[in-house]
């Protein structure tokens, strides 16, 4: 047995095996299976610290909290050889206070679960689409985009453990009475965005600020031609630029047919958000450039999925899972039918790059016979976060990958970059020396998740 792997043993003796959820070596994506030596399930911020700080030589770990990055690489590490570091055991809420609207969690604490804890309250979580069995601080170190915000808006302090086995927190974190102001920035250098999308340390807590939750809520359905598409962000844009819709709008756009559809949320005190919602419905109605507009009261599926999350409810996501893979969220990775990609770059909050958008992905779908949808998802009032994602038979993979290269280069060459990346595309966009300097300070051995984000 080498050093590498009498390490690893030890630690497996230590903390036992025993997953309620046992690991499937899968991923939905179908992006090539890496070479996994084991994984190690800690309880507690004491034996991540033990962990990392014990390593031997040749031993790369690659953390990950609940391991449901769908689309993107699910479970898999960038690099092959890597130990991971499962820490969904970690899942105490350390702290929930509601009177100011602040949760501290760790990374295996659900959106389901502290969505649960604060259905009776006035306060909620950005929750996004993905399953309620997501993690938050997971979803939030990648940047996630939630109904509200992208998620990385909603932490406040973090809790790291460096690769020499030290415990640093940053940010803003609760005192020993639990008082906390629940600002995102340290004063001088903000030190803590240097985790997330990176490889520099092993996040063991957040800070999440929630948000008061609105008295009503209006979902306002848009109904429109394809050809229209430029024009209908244009006017959208600005009806957001003037806080007539608040939350991330949303435009999907199915490959199936030209018929988009647009939801806007309307929301607050519940006499504001009744005008400002017959105001949006009056002012979109005069443009004349929608079929139906529609103050939204039913129950359809989308719809409905998309209210419960704008009101910090994402039980209903579980509903799309199964319908596309057949199984629950345990299942989805493993399951034999359908194969799931996605493509995230941002655009310019503009009409023309939206419909140029359309346009490449219809040119790559054409060349590789594979079927991708392209969704608006406006995270403010000037950037859009265009979900390009592919749902295929298995069998079609190879052709999938080839589109997902594809879409890589074509936005590429418009100057669109995506905000996120997958396991397959993983290279940092900041200046190359800068990176590796900053990596040689954190990790000089380099045995945090090698290849994650890291200078091409
Ligand atoms: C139908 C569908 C809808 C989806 N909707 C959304 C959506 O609305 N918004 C969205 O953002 N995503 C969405 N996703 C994508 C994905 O499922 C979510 O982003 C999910 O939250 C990511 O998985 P996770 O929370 O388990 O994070 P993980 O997989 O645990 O983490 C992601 C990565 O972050 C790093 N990491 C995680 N934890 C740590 C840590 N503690 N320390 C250091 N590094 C760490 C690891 O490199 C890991 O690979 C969707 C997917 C599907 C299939």
């Amino acid at each position: 047995m080498d050093e590498v792997e009498t390490w690893l043993r030890q630690w497996e003796r230590r903390l036992g095996t025993g997953m309620a959820d046992p690991v499937v070596q899968a991923n939905v994506g179908m992006f090539r299976p890496r070479r996994v030596v084991g994984t190690l399930c800690p309880d507690d911020v004491e034996q991540v610290r033990a962990i990392v700080g014990s390593v031997v030589k040749g031993v790369t770990l690659y953390p990950l909290s609940t391991g449901h990055n769908w689309g993107l690489g699910s479970r898999e590490p960038v690099r092959d050889g890597a130990v991971v570091l499962d820490l969904r055991r970690l899942d105490r809420v350390r702290l929930l206070d509601l009177d100011l609207g602040v949760a501290v969690v760790e990374p295996g604490v659900t959106q389901g679960r502290l969505a649960g804890l604060l259905s009776d309250s006035s306060y909620m979580l950005n929750v996004t689409a993905s399953s309620a069995h997501t993690s938050i601080v997971g979803n939030a170190l990648e940047r996630g985009v939630g109904l509200r915000r992208q998620r990385c808006e909603d932490v406040a302090g973090m809790e790291v453990v460096l690769a020499d086995g030290r415990l640093i927190r940053l940010g803003n974190w609760p005192d020993e009475e639990g008082r906390v102001v629940p600002y995102g920035h340290e004063v001088g250098p903000a030190l803590m965005p240097l985790f997330a999308q990176s490889n520099l340390g092993v996040v063991t807590a957040a800070v999440i600020r929630l948000l008061p939750r609105p008295r009503a809520l209006h979902l306002v359905r848009l109904t429109f031609d394809a050809s229209r598409l430029a024009t209908v962000v244009d006017e959208l844009r600005d009806c957001h630029g003037q806080r007539l819709i608040s939350g991330v709008l949303k435009i999907y756009q199915p490959p199936e047919s030209e018929e988009c559809v647009a939801y806007c949320c309307v929301d607050g005190d519940p006499e504001l958000a009744a005008l400002s919602c017959a105001l949006l419905m009056r002012r979109v109605e005069r443009t004349r450039l929608f079929d139906d507009v529609h103050d939204y009261v039913g129950d359809e599926q989308l719809p409905g999925q998309l209210r419960r999350c704008l009101s910090g409810d994402p039980s209903w996501n579980e509903l799309v899972l199964e319908n596309w893979f057949g199984t629950s969220s345990r299942g989805i990775d493993a399951n034999p039918g359908n194969g799931y990609l996605f493509f995230l770059p941002l655009l310019p909050f503009q009409g023309a790059a939206v419909a140029r958008a359309r346009a490449l992905v219809r040119e790559v779908c054409a060349e590789t016979g594979t079927q991708w949808r392209a969704t608006v998802n406006a995270i403010s009032c000037d950037v859009i976060d265009l979900v390009v994602s592919c749902l295929f038979p298995k069998a079609m993979a190879a052709q999938a990958h080839r589109a997902l290269d594809l879409l890589h280069r074509r936005f590429a060459d418009c100057g669109w970059r995506p905000y996120r990346l997958d396991v397959d595309h993983m290279s940092a966009g900041g200046p190359p020396d800068v990176l590796r300097r900053l990596k040689e300070v954190f990790d000089p051995r380099n045995v945090l998740a090698p290849g994650r984000y890291e200078p091409p």
